[in-house]
Order: C-alpha cells, then sequence, then structure tokens
C-alpha cells in the first residue's frame, strides 16, 4: 500500500511514519529529512534550500519533485511507501499522481491527522529527536530517559530542528493553511481521503491509522 500522511507540523506524520516502517517494512519517504540531509551534506542543492528552510518557506515544487521521482524507482520489494511531508502543495499533487501512475503504482489512502493549533506549538517547540535513530522525544509527554539513552536504539545524541522555533513555526503553519490544506479537499474529491485524530495518544493513532491500512 502507498499512502499519504497529511498534516500540519507536529500533528505527528515522523512517529507514525517510523512505527509504520518497523511494522509493515514500507519506506518512509520524508522530503523534509532528505532536505535536511542535502544541507548537512553542504550539496549545492542543500545550500539553496537552507535559508528557505530556516524560515520555514516550502521549497520549490521543482525540487522536491526531483527528490520524489528519484526514490519512486525503488524497486526493492517493501510493504510501500508512506509519503510524509510530501505533497505540500497542489502541483506537487498533480504531479506524485503523474509519478505514481508512470511507474505503473497507485497511492491507496490520504491519512489526514488531525490537530489543533495550539497544541501544535506546544509540541514542537518541545521536541527531540535521537541523533543516531530518529526516535522521536517531548519533554512533556515523552522526554529522553533520565538515564540519557534513547529507548530504541541506545544512543546518547540528541537533537532540537533548527526550525522548530516559534518564529518559524508562525509561517510553516501559514505555509500549511494557504499551500497544504487544500489538499484536504483535493483528496476528498477523489475519495481517498481518511481522517484520524492526531491529538490521541501515540498508540491509538498507530491503531486508527491500522483501521485505515487494514480496511
Ligand atoms: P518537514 O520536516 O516535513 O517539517 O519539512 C521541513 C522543511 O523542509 C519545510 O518547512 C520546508 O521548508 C521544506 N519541505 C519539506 N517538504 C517539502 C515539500 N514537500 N515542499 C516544499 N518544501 C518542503
Amino acid at each position: 500500500m502507498n499512502i499519504i500522511l497529511l498534516g500540519p507540523p507536529g500533528a505527528g506524520k515522523g512517529t507514525q511514519a517510523r512505527h509504520l516502517v518497523e511494522t509493515r517494512n514500507m519506506v518512509q519517504l520524508s522530503t523534509g529529512d532528505m532536505l535536511r540531509e542535502a544541507k548537512d551534506s553542504g550539496t549545492e542543492m542543500g545550500q539553496v534550500v537552507a535559508d528557505v528552510m530556516a524560515r520555514g518557506a516550502l521549497v520549490t515544487d521543482e525540487i522536491v519533485i526531483g527528490l520524489i521521482r528519484e526514490k519512486l524507482t525503488d524497486k526493492t520489494s517493501h510493504g510501500g511507501f508512506i509519503f510524509d511531508g510530501f505533497p505540500r502543495t497542489l502541483a506537487q499533487a498533480d504531479a506524485l499522481g503523474d509519478l505514481m501512475a508512470a511507474e505503473g503504482q497507485t497511492l491507496d489512502a490520504v491519512i489526514e491527522m488531525r490537530v489543533d493549533d495550539e497544541a501544535l506549538v506546544g509540541r514542537i517547540t518541545a521536541r527531540s529527536t535521537c541523533g543516531s535513530c530518529g526516535e522521536v522525544y517531548n519533554d512533556n509527554t515523552k522526554p529522553i530517559p533520565a538515564d540519557g539513552k534513547c529507548t530504541s536504539c541506545g544512543g546518547t545524541e540528541f537533537k532540537r530542528r533548527a526550525d522548530d522555533n516559534e518564529e518559524s513555526l508562525k509561517t510553516r503553519l501559514m505555509a500549511y493553511y494557504k499551500q497544504t490544506s487544500p489538499l484536504i479537499g483535493y483528496y476528498y474529491a477523489k475519495d481517498m481521503l481518511e481522517t484520524v485524530d492526531g491529538l490521541a495518544a501515540i498508540d491509538e493513532v498507530q491503531t486508527s491509522i491500522a483501521g485505515v491500512l487494514d480496511r
């Protein structure tokens, strides 16, 4: 199954995608992760996007569509693709449809993770991830263990995203409402939209998503 996880920053897309990778052998395609990698390794494209990302604005459709195009040719056997943070504009959604068709693939569901804005600000400014495996922590709801070791891999380095601050978050939220939220109507009209409560506990959201995938 190939699915899109759709929702504003902090909705829990990355956390849920990681769980699906572990339990269903799916492949997570996070354009945010790909862009951060490009930025950290200092590629030309990484340098171009660094400033845009720091502000919380969207990088160009051309760049992210190019990144996804490369990944879709992956012919190794897996449980399907999870698009995480992509598409974010109507042009990206159209392009994804075309790319999938060209690869003989289908998009099976679009899962909207619904959350309210106040919860997002709290979640984002409190989040950190394990530098080794990417496990997500939250200062309030899932703090880094007292022994300083990641529960998933034992790693001891944790990092916070540079754009997880209130200023960038305002721009990211605005980008979501202006450019990405129209995708809710787009996929509803295609009869592909499923909505889950992103404010529920992590394991409850996992169960709701499993319900969609197993239907
Ligand atoms: P994320 O990790 O999904 O929150 O993405 C981090 C940042 O990367 C975003 O704020 C954008 O600057 C950029 N980005 C990630 N995915 C996309 C996309 N599909 N289209 C445009 N910009 C993106």
